[in-house]
């Protein structure tokens, strides 16, 4: 899918952490293998028992809108062309206590709503300063 936002707008910077979940092309939540927690955005360390060592686990990809904004004043002054956009912030159907941030693509910023089933879409972008190719998650509503 073509990008949100503006093709110059800032891209992750891929590490040994993140790189799972910015790639592989669906949701994926980091697993600590000593007790079990789950966490997002994924870290070095786990927040319930300090462990260190993660897995993946892959997610249905679907969620609800737990919150959003909309934005109408850019920070940048360069987003004006782009304003309003929502940002939301989805509740995995999975996992329901991980959250995470995007956009939403595929409707106006100011039909959004709380309680809104979504599903992730990605947009597919060649990093070349990095070497990479990114698959960003983004949300379409459904329902
Ligand atoms: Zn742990």
């Amino acid at each position: 899918m073509q990008r949100y936002m503006p093709d110059w707008w800032v891209l992750p910077a891929i590490n040994d952490q993140n790189r799972e979940f910015f790639t592989s092309g669906e949701i994926k939540i980091q697993q600590c293998e000593a007790c079990g927690q789950v966490q997002h955005p994924p870290e070095e360390v786990c927040h319930q028992c300090q462990g260190i060592v993660f897995d993946w686990r892959s997610c249905s990809g679907e969620g609800t809108i737990f919150s959003h904004t909309v934005v109408e004043h850019p920070i940048p002054n360069s987003l004006q062309e782009r304003v309003p956009y929502a940002v939301i912030l989805v509740s995995l159907t999975d996992y329901p206590a991980i959250r995470i941030i995007g956009n939403a693509t595929n409707i106006d910023a100011d039909k959004v709503a709380v309680g809104q089933k979504v599903r992730a879409v990605f947009e597919v972008i060649e990093d070349e300063q990095a070497k990479v190719t990114l698959k960003i998650p983004q949300w379409e509503v459904i329902s």
